[in-house]
């Protein structure tokens, strides 16, 4: 069946008048979509009943399927694996931080960059997420969040609010999945709809030159933030396999670009890993590929995962990185562990559900 949140608006005019009806139907039902959430046709009291019935028969509007989910005891962030139609599941996290009411969204089932710390990474790429699926995942906490209902509910939010920031650092490497990935991110800022601002959003890539590039020139000024990982491309060659395409230096060069276009910030993702790429020298490595760039570090102790080799670094080594780039005058922050006891690691909720060795705390009734 359809996804009607795979339309955009033109489209939905079109497929409201193959139906038969009137083109301002489809700006209604993009309406009742986009601005309202709606997720039974039922909701939708200005539409005719029987396009309501066809809609309901022929349609589908919420692709999403709860399959659990789970809140880090500091009551702080959820996370939520849910059903696709097809029977594949994906993650989805609310996080509540810095006055913020973040959502960091997948983009693939699965992932195809094989990097090899990584969780989602170990069992490949099963397929792109079409851009209803990203758009729904956005919507699920959106409809949460302004929800006034559900106080015994256990996460710390005033309600009813909205979702201020989108992150696109959920499963999958969302710039080898770029078409549905900017028209999910076009019907989330669309101004007369979901309205998010273009500048809460931070797209996350292991660093596909070409395809920032096009981002770039997307006119859309959403932030980049880069899995760097290593300076060096001996290192990096090894961590993040994509690097043997696109190298250190042209990933750079790119960052350089992008920021030229969007004015914008650029942040660097590092996992910090005992003895692979946390030594001073790497550190010092790191500030000087930076210089001249206007970007900002994001030191994340590794999520040790399942049969990998990789540690994350002591809080000491960690801080004594940190100072380095910060006495080179590039901005760091450690971020917190916070997710660490949901399984938050890229796809790590997914893989423990399908090794069973998980306890959901919440579920939903
Ligand atoms: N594919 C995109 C976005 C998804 S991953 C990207 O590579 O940016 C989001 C971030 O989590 C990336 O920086 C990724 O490198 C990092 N990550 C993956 N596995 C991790 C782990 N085990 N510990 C810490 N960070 C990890």
């Amino acid at each position: 069946m359809p996804n009607l949140l795979d339309y955009t608006q033109p489209e939905l005019r079109d497929l409201m008048q193959s139906w038969d009806q009137p083109a301002y139907r489809g700006d209604q039902l993009y309406s009742w979509l986009h601005k309202d959430l709606a997720t039974n046709p039922e909701q939708m009291t200005n539409l005719p009943k029987a396009l309501r019935t066809r809609l309901a028969a022929e349609t589908t509007l919420n692709p999403l399927q709860l399959v659990v989910q789970v809140d880090s005891k500091d009551r702080l962030t959820r996370k939520a694996l849910f059903r696709l139609a097809d029977g594949n599941t994906i993650e989805v996290v609310l996080m509540l931080y810095n006055q913020r009411r973040t959502v960091c969204i997948s983009t693939q089932v699965g992932c195809g960059m094989g990097c090899t710390f990584c969780a989602t990474a170990q069992g490949g790429l099963r397929r792109n997420l079409s851009a209803g699926e990203i758009i729904a995942q956005v919507h699920w906490f959106e409809r949460w969040l302004r929800q006034e209902g559900g106080k015994a509910d256990g996460l710390r939010v005033e309600r009813p609010s909205r979702i201020s920031n989108v992150v696109v650092m959920g499963m999958g490497e969302p710039l080898a999945n770029y078409e549905p990935l900017f028209k999910a991110l076009r019907a989330i800022t669309d101004p007369d709809n979901f309205a998010l601002s273009a500048r809460s959003i931070t797209v996350s890539t292991v660093g596909l030159v070409p395809m920032i590039d096009r981002m770039a020139d997307e006119d859309l000024p959403v932030g980049l933030a880069v899995s760097l990982h290593a300076a060096s491309n001996r290192l990096r060659g090894k961590l993040v396999p994509i690097n043997r395409t696109y190298p250190v230096e042209s990933l750079i060069a790119a960052c350089h670009r992008y920021q030229q276009k969007t004015r914008r910030r650029i942040t660097f993702e590092y996992a910090l890993m005992r003895g692979i790429n946390d030594s001073i020298e790497q550190a010092q490595q790191l500030a000087d590929l930076l210089v001249g760039l206007r970007s900002h570090v994001n030191l994340i102790p590794l999520n040790p995962i399942p049969d990998s080799p990789y540690q994350p670094t002591s809080p000491e080594d960690a801080a004594s990185f940190q100072q380095v780039l910060q006495a080179a005058g590039v901005p760091a922050t450690m971020r917190l562990r916070r997710g660490i006891e949901i399984n938050a690691g890229c796809g790590q909720l997914r893989q423990a559900m399908q090794q069973s060795d998980v306890i959901p705390l919440l579920t939903e009734p």
